[in-house]
């Protein structure tokens, strides 16, 4: 076989047609409904005890956390009403060795990190009372409440031990009041949902929040009635009546049972390599995280039969993840040429001028099958919830800086609900979201309070 033909196969295995489209998104839907049940299914459908819409007149002033995978970032939000706000905020660099460390280490991190910005924001001025704080924790954990979180499973490549199948809250609150910081968390809360209702608190024809980034997910409002796995959690007045409830849906754990999706050998060596095979299936073919690491097991695997890089010693690029998504992502922004010396620099690997453009095509396509496949998610909210317009506030390294996600986003879903109009005029489109671990936490907080002291009265 020669490259180009590996090439070609490969091309094939990477497509993804519009029949292929529709029929994900056609099982989606059916994998969302069975997470709402009470025997529940793969995708875990969480319930995010935000119980109404923000009305872009909420007002106070919030903390908030945002533990991301490469950074925490610590804000301070005041929400001005008439959907205005204002905010401050600090980003501290997780170690690299804590993803995968001790659990404590991880909450003292947090913890000193949020006392210093305490600190500097209010100097050592005697608080009142103590701060309000919405955790924003972008992994699935339960929630029987919005201050509780539950570990289910790390994703991403963290890895801590003691974590998993605990509530996350008190560890932190634990790690703050050692410091005697006076801060209390009120909310936890999963980036999408935050994304959600930041961008619905600025634009009520919000109707998804999107996370492309390190890893993928979607929340959505749906409403109680329709949650049979609600029952006996909630009063049976809001559960029979039209209130909303915030979903995190999870569905990087889509199709875990292997039904649909169109996995190449390279997915499955990524699952079986990874910390959690048999998780996130989804995620695993389309998020940040991964998509680096999809191009180097392809080039791999061309070089193992001397179809590529002839004579060359490729250590470097034998190291698992010696490409993260920045690669891919800056070949196709830049033409072939670019990949010559990056290729150079990075690996000491020579290419020849068939290998560039190859590679360069390669990364065309794992991003725009990650596109493609990335919207069968939003679809399928879409139908479920009967939505025929709207915007899907989206947010992360991929939508942000992948070229042409967006727009392969908006063709992939012309594919499944042929409107087959100018792009411009598509009723459903994805659009950049508010800082939904900043805005999102501190409307959460609020609307949580809000919740809180009408309950009391
Ligand atoms: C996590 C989700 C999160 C998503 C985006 C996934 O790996 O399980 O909780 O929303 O990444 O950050
Ligand atoms: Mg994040």
């Amino acid at each position: 076989m020669s490259l180009q033909e590996a090439f070609e196969k490969t091309k094939k295995e990477l497509t993804v047609t519009p029949e292929k489209l529709n029929e994900i998104t056609n099982h989606f839907v059916s994998e969302l409904n069975k997470g709402l049940s009470k025997t529940g299914g793969n995708i875990p459908m969480i319930p995010g005890w935000v119980l109404s819409y923000p009305t872009g007149d909420e007002t106070g002033e919030y903390l908030a956390i945002d533990l991301g995978g490469t950074n925490l970032r610590v804000v301070r939000v005041t929400l001005l009403g008439n959907s205005k706000f204002t905010y401050e905020s600090e980003k501290y660099a997780i170690p690299g060795p804590m993803r995968t460390g001790k659990s404590e280490d991880l909450w003292n991190f947090i913890a000193d990190s949020l006392d210093d910005f305490v600190k500097i924001q209010y100097g050592s001025a005697k608080l009142n009372s103590k701060l309000p704080l919405g955790f924003t924790f972008s992994y699935p954990a339960s929630q029987n409440a919005i201050n509780e979180g539950i570990l289910q499973r790390w994703t991403k490549g963290f890895d801590i031990e003691n974590v998993e199948g605990h509530d996350v809250v008190p560890l932190l609150q634990k790690a703050i009041d050692s410091k005697n910081t006076p801060v209390e968390v009120v909310a936890l809360i999963n980036d999408t949902t935050g994304t959600l209702v930041a961008s619905k608190y600025c634009d009520p024809s919000t109707i998804m929040g999107l996370i492309f980034g390190t890893g993928c997910n979607g929340a959505y409002y749906d409403i109680c009635k329709d949650i049979p796995k609600l029952e006996g959690k909630l009063p049976n007045d809001i559960l029979n009546d039209d209130s909303p409830m915030a979903i995190n849906c999870e569905y990087g754990a889509f199709d875990n049972e292997w039904a649909v999706l169109p996995r190449t050998k390279y997915d499955i060596q990524i699952d079986n390599e990874s910390p959690r095979p048999g998780q996130q299936y989804y995620e695993k073919m389309i998020a940040g995280y991964y998509l680096g690491e999809v191009l180097r097991l392809i080039l791999l695997d061309y070089y193992s039969q001397n179809l590529i890089f002839k004579n060359q010693d490729i250590k470097p690029l034998q190291v698992p993840f010696a490409m993260d998504t920045s690669f891919p992502s800056r070949i196709e922004e830049h033409s072939a040429t670019f990949v010559e010396k990056l290729f150079l620099d990075s690996f000491n690997i020579k290419t020849t001028e068939e290998e560039r453009n190859i590679i360069h095509d390669l990364c065309l396509l794992i991003g725009t099958r990650s596109a493609r496949l990335s919207v069968c998610g939003v679809a399928a909210i879409c139908k479920k919830r009967n939505y025929t317009s709207g915007h899907c506030a989206s947010d992360g390294s991929v939508f942000n800086k992948y070229p042409h996600f967006k727009e392969r986003a908006h063709e992939a879903l012309n594919d499944i609900f042929q409107w087959n109009t100018d792009p411009k005029d598509y009723p459903i489109t994805l659009i950049h979201a508010e800082d939904g671990s900043g805005v999102g936490a501190a409307v959460i907080a609020c609307l949580t309070e809000k919740r809180l002291l009408a309950n009391k009265s």
